[in-house]
């Protein structure tokens, strides 16, 4: 077998294990499809590999050059459809179908002309050029769009696909400076071009794979993160992560020196609420609760189910004061709200701790006497705000004040 011929079963091998991958993820959840696309393209890469091997063989060598070229142009075109689907963009089919016939067109033109020209090359390779460039556009369009879930590999995956898009402009150049691609398609494959763009064509197979593999993994990881730090009833961070966010936020503290308050909510009498009104019900009221939150909340604001019935929202920036009138235009929206399936009458209310971050506080010791506050709230009556004034902050207001 030759050296170039080695190459393409290694490809056809490597190619066949990332389309399995694909279809692992694929399977593993709706929401990973996109690797569907990818297999896809893969299957299609190691037809247009096998075909580029089986070409001296071919009776008529110009339907192997046909078939090999569309075959790698629908490679890519699923690439691009998978791509699309990854990037939750509406695939640009007017583009895409442009751009398929434009090259259909090209690989027909290009029969006609003698082998080895500058011309015959770069209109075989343009198409994919083109395709490629197509695919870092879908990438690049999605990142700017959503600029808020842009992480380093989608930029990574971009600069990837630019660079790849070039390498097939840089092919025909490559094949003048290289000796050229072969007298006949039967030649192709013992000429020096063939070996250098075949091992260009194999790195970048298995680069553009682990690259997707490595975006769909980060995909996987970043949804069960999501999943495990939400509480699925309220759609609110659980406590595990309002805690997570708190010690963030708190952590950063020393750096700008703002305010950082937090409020500690718990429904009051919820477990008459259960009692009278059945658990289903009481799911209504935590829900209701969880929305009058999100309401009455900033984009800046977390908010969490940290128990039950026991919420906390974090207000950075929010001096005591005005999380103490945040607190109470929850309590006052949440006591007025009808909740559906109760009769006009039903009432609920909730009671509300506050506290305001002392210097050099910890997340744990702001959450204890924002509870704290919130025991005097119901020990108070209920339905009403209780703030806990720490000494550190008092002391800090005497000064100002003086
Ligand atoms: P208080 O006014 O002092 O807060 O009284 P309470 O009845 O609200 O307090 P308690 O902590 O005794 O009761 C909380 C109840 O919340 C007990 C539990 O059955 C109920 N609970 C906890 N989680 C859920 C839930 O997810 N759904 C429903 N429906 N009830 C829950
Ligand atoms: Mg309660
Ligand atoms: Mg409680």
């Amino acid at each position: 077998m030759s050296g170039t011929g080695f190459i393409l079963v290694i490809n056809l091998v490597i190619a066949g294990l990332f389309c399995v991958s694909f279809l692992l993820i694929a399977a593993y959840d709706r929401r990973y499809l996109s690797a569907r696309w990818f297999a896809a393209a893969y299957v299609m890469g190691m037809v247009y590999a096998s075909l580029e091997f089986l070409l001296p063989i071919f009776g008529n060598v110009h339907v192997g050059v046909f078939l090999g070229h569309v075959a790698f142009l629908g490679a890519l075109l699923l690439l691009n459809i998978g791509l699309a689907h990854r990037y939750e963009a509406v695939p640009p089919r007017l583009v895409l179908a442009l751009a398929v016939v434009a090259s259909v067109v090209a690989a027909l033109l290009l029969q006609g002309m003698p082998r080895g020209t500058f011309l015959r090359n770069f209109l075989y390779q343009g198409p994919f050029f083109v395709m490629q460039a197509i695919g870092a556009w879908i990438v690049l369009r999605a990142s700017a769009t959503r600029p808020a879930g842009r992480r380093p590999i989608d930029a990574f995956l971009a600069a990837f696909l630019v660079f790849s898009a070039l390498h097939y402009l840089s092919k025909p150049f490559l094949a003048v400076m290289l000796g050229g691609n072969g007298a006949t398609a039967q030649d192709y494959l013992s000429t020096t071009y063939a070996m250098v763009s075949q091992t260009m064509g194999a790195l970048i197979v298995v680069a553009t794979a682990l690259l997707l593999l490595a975006t769909l993994i980060l995909d996987m990881v970043r949804d069960i993160t999501t999943r495990s730090e939400t509480d699925p009833l309220s759609g609110l961070f659980n406590r595990r992560g309002f805690e997570g966010r708190l010690a963030d936020i708190v952590d950063r503290l020393p750096l700008n020196g703002m305010p950082i308050s937090l409020v500690i909510c718990d429904l009051d009498h919820f477990k008459t609420i259960n009692d009278t009104w059945g658990h289903a019900a009481g799911d209504r009221v935590i829900t209701a609760f969880a929305d009058t939150l999100r309401e009455s909340a900033a984009g800046h604001h977390v908010l969490g189910r940290v128990g039950g019935e026991e919420f906390a929202v974090l207000l950075p920036g929010s001096n005591l004061a005005s999380a103490r009138l945040f607190a109470e235009s929850v309590r006052v929206a949440f006591s007025g709200r009808r909740i559906d399936g109760f009769p006009e009458d039903a009432a609920f209310t909730a009671s509300f701790g506050v506290g305001e971050i002392a210097p050099q506080e910890a997340a744990a010791s702001l959450q204890a006497r924002a509870d704290a506050a919130l025991y005097k709230a119901k020990r108070a009556g209920r339905d009403c705000v209780r703030l806990s004034r720490s000494p550190a902050v008092a002391a800090t207001r005497r000064t100002a004040i003086r």
